[in-house]
């Protein structure tokens, strides 16, 4: 008799479109389930939860329809929504996009890449965060010139130092440098959760996490627990480092990280004297490795002296020698993600 009615019901809401969808609501539709028990009829449709004013009409229509099959005493219709995937993300922040700059291996520049291009997004005119996670050497307080520690506002959240007009919180202030790092992996994950949730961020057009290199706990915990917008990869151009690179490539792969592209820093050297370029290690390596992974390849750096020289000085290059080449690059680069995030 319910098999009866149920194949008398779905006769009738094949008939009705889906307005989001626009699919009929037949046997095959994932987003209707019908229940008949003792000619009650219960039946639920899943739907955008901002939505459920397109569904006044489909639910009359059912309604008024399956009431008219014989035996059936009444309809009930639930409209109920789908767990949105980032309902479980934990890290909460008021941020358009979240970029996370990433290396296969320490010493590549990517927190000087990070500090750089924090700096030129906020000289485009956009409100910038910068958030340094790299628990083997939290290094952008030194290249912000900040020393001093966050205070803490009215409900207990930390307040980041504000430098260059970038708001900044560094991993450095939560856990102590002198803790093994041994230690540190495993609290990674709660301080990482503490600098979002824990940190007056108030409302950012772009936050800039400098990871920790390599492919542990922090990536992964990020790619879960926020909506990162995407990862950029600094490599050098020696074999070694992109071999690293290439794991970073594959890890955001796997954990669905959009690669918004990858960068060659200390590409080459400008001679003060001859101002020739001289690619002093490999040429073209990065830009190889970023074609082979149909990836974006954002571009070169050259070894620049006074990049060094302004990040031990808590400069961006672009403050400290803003009119060098070097900054222009970064400006460059600043620009072209903020086409790509924004396209
Ligand atoms: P990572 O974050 O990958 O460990 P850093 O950004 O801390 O690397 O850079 C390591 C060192 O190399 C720092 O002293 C930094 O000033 C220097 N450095 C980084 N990029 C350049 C560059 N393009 N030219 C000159 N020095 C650089």
């Amino acid at each position: 008799m319910s098999d009866e009615i149920l194949k008398s019901i779905y006769e009738i809401t094949k008939k009705f479109e889906d307005p989001s969808t626009k699919q009929v609501f037949d046997e095959n539709n994932k987003k209707i389930s019908v229940l008949v028990e003792n000619g009650n009829v219960n039946i639920s449709l899943i739907i955008e939860p901002n939505k459920k004013n397109d569904y006044f009409n489909v639910i009359s229509g059912l309604k008024s329809k399956i009431s008219n099959i014989p035996n059936i005493n009444s309809v009930n219709i639930a409209l109920t929504s789908e767990k949105q995937p980032n309902q479980s993300r934990k890290y909460t922040i008021d941020c358009e996009h979240i970029i996370a700059v990433a290396s296969g291996k320490g010493g590549v520049g990517k927190s000087t890449f990070a500090v750089n291009i924090a700096t030129s997004l906020s000289l485009l005119g956009k409100k910038v965060g910068l958030l340094d996670a790299d628990i083997y050497g939290p290094s952008i307080p030194r290249m912000m010139g900040l020393s001093e520690k966050p205070k803490t506002s009215e409900n207990k959240k930390l307040i980041p130092l504000e430098k260059h007009n970038i708001k900044c919180m560094s991993i450095g202030f939560l856990i102590d440098p002198d803790t093994p790092t041994i230690w540190r992996g495993p609290m990674v994950i709660k301080a990482l959760e503490q600098m979002f949730n824990g940190v007056e961020w108030g409302t950012l057009d772009y936050l800039i996490i400098d990871l920790p290199p390599g492919t542990g706990d922090a990536q992964l915990s990020l790619a879960q627990n926020t909506k990162l917008t995407g990862s950029i990869i600094v490599s050098t151009p020696q074999d070694v480092a992109l071999i690293d690179a290439r794991k970073g490539i594959n890890m955001f792969k796997k954990v669905n990280v959009p690669i918004l592209g990858l960068v060659e820093n200390m590409s080459y050297f400008i001679c003060d004297n001859c101002e020739q370029k001289h690619h002093i290690f490999l040429s073209g390596g990065a830009k190889k490795e970023a074609e082979n992974f149909n990836i974006r390849f954002l571009g070169e750096l050259p070894l620049d002296k006074n990049l060094c020289i302004d990040s031990d000085r808590g400069k961006p290059v672009n403050i400290g020698n803003k009119n060098s080449s070097t900054s222009e690059l970064f400006k460059k680069i600043a620009i072209d993600i903020n086409n790509i995030v924004t396209s």
